[in-house]
């Protein structure tokens, strides 16, 4: 009885010590050291505000577990605002239902969703060296599969929701970090010291925690010293805003051509994101061709059938008629792709593709999330979407450490984080890299294997479902 008694009024103890640290105000903190030098503080600094760096900032200053915390954005570029108008931006991403879920959680959605997206309700993949493909259908699954949407649009929704939490998150643009000191790493350095941020203004900023979302260059991951896997494809993704001749525009079209992945994104009723990944050479001259030319070069990758392989394709339509007797219903129609009449002024690009991954995304006092941990091949529109995942996922153990009391930097909460995403990264970058390399050949076993395999996943429902089941989680 006493000792119930006694754990009864601890509990009570520690709930009023924690309502209490989430009344304090957050402070912004400012000193002399003994050289004069003036020193910020802050409890968490994030280094980066793209995509991810912005979503981490929202999430974090949406927690009211963080109330009394410094939360701190650097962004090396200005502060941009985006005026929408009739022409596209070229950058876009497929969202996946776990990452509207983090930007509805963060009041960014609604906002999002007011400037511009478009729902994706079917997606059809199929190649050109047999007839295989396969499809999703939004009639498969209670959801969209996915919407699509420009970066810009992303970015400029996370910017006014962070705009209207500025008491909660300071957010420094034209800020570049230019050197980072990491206890443990960097020498003479106390081992529990805080992280000291070197930044372009002159200023030094210390934090407990360091957030790294500086893209796949990351300083922060070399300041902290993460063994890095890293490699460049020696493909290039060139990039386009479409137009095409249509209504009802909701399909996303990926066919994949012996020298790289085209595919087709709806942005609109009549517009379309293009992300077509070929050699460096070729990549510089689809980007030099006249409009027309251009235009003729899309259709003709999505409609040619050169690259057809005789033994492929026998196998494939013997097999699609055993398929059709095991699983009736479960084999879909072909779609053909919409005719493209257009191509924005100036939206053609390119960009160098490669994959990187950080051995560890932690360390004591310091975290890698989005491109700074892990970037991949965008074949399979995944990048961004585990970025947000990170974000979730960080922003729980954060809170967590603060509700237990907890040094945020401490690295039993942030080891939570690296194997809890590692778990889910580490399948899905093998899986892309692996399909990437299946794709890009044209040897016909190889050609056989796959398109086999293809058409079996297509026809068996439930091995489609347990894909987008996986596709859609954080
Ligand atoms: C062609 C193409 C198509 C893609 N399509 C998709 C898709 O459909 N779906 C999807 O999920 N993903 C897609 N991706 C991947 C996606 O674009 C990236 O995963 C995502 O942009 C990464 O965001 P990030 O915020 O982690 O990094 P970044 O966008 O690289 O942002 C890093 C930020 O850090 C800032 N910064 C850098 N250094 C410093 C410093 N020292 N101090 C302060 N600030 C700094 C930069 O200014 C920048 O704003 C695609 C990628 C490519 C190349």
């Amino acid at each position: 009885m006493a000792t119930k008694l006694f754990s009864q009024k601890c509990c009570l103890c520690l709930a009023t010590v924690k309502q209490l640290r989430l009344l304090r105000p957050a402070v912004s903190r400012c000193y002399q050291t003994n050289h004069g030098e003036e020193q910020q503080t802050a409890d968490i600094v994030i280094s980066g505000g793209g995509m991810v760096g912005a979503a981490m900032a929202c999430a974090l200053g949406h927690e009211s577990l963080l109330q009394n915390k410094k939360i701190v954005l650097l962004e090396a570029a200005p502060k941009k605002t985006l005026i929408l108008s009739e022409s596209y931006g070229n950058r876009t991403c497929t969202l996946s239902p776990a990452t509207i879920q983090l930007l509805e959680k963060c009041d960014v959605w609604s906002e999002i969703e007011e400037m511009r997206c478009q729902k994706v309700l079917r997606m059809q993949v199929w190649e050109s060296c047999s007839n295989s493909l396969i499809t999703f259908n939004q009639e498969d699954m209670a959801d969209e599969l996915a919407y699509v949407a420009e970066n810009d649009v992303i970015q400029e929704a996370l910017t006014r929701n962070l705009d209207t939490i500025q008491d909660r998150v300071e957010v420094m643009y034209n800020t570049r970090v230019e050197n980072i000191a990491v206890p443990g790493v960097t020498k003479d350095m106390d081992s529990n010291a805080w992280v000291k941020l070197f930044i372009n203004n002159g200023q030094t900023l210390k934090t407990k925690l360091l957030i790294g979302s500086d893209g796949f260059n990351s300083s922060v991951r070399k300041a902290a010293n993460f063994h890095t896997l890293s490699f460049n494809y020696n493909q290039k993704a060139v990039v386009a805003v479409l137009n095409i001749l249509g209504t009802d525009n909701n399909v996303a079209w990926q066919r994949f051509l012996p020298t790289g992945p085209i595919a087709m994104l709806p942005l609109s009723d009549t517009v379309m994101s293009l992300i077509w990944t070929t050699s460096p050479e070729d990549a510089k001259h689809l980007v030099s061709l006249s409009d027309e030319s251009f235009i003729d070069a899309v259709n003709d990758a999505f409609w040619h059938d050169r690259d057809m392989n005789q033994v492929a394709q026998k196998a494939t339509n013997t097999f699609q008629s055993l398929l059709q007797t095991v699983s009736p219903g479960g084999t879909s129609v072909r779609q053909l792709p919409p005719t493209v009449t257009g191509v924005q002024n100036n939206s053609r690009a390119s960009f160098p593709l490669g994959l990187t991954h950080a051995s560890n995304y932690v360390r004591h006092r310091v975290a890698l999330i989005g491109d700074a941990a892990h970037r991949f091949h965008p074949l399979a529109g995944q990048g961004v979407n585990l970025g947000f995942g990170d974000v979730s996922k960080l922003a729980e153990v954060i809170a967590k450490a603060s509700e237990d009391g907890s040094d945020l930097g401490t690295l039993s909460y942030l080891k939570e984080y690296e194997t809890s995403r590692q778990r889910k990264v580490l399948p899905v970058m093998s899986t892309i890299d692996g399909l990437q390399r299946l794709y890009n050949t044209d040897f016909t076993p190889v050609v056989l294997l796959r398109s086999l395999g293809l058409q079996a996943v297509n026809a068996l429902t439930p091995i489609k479902e347990k894909i987008i089941e996986q596709a859609s989680k954080k």
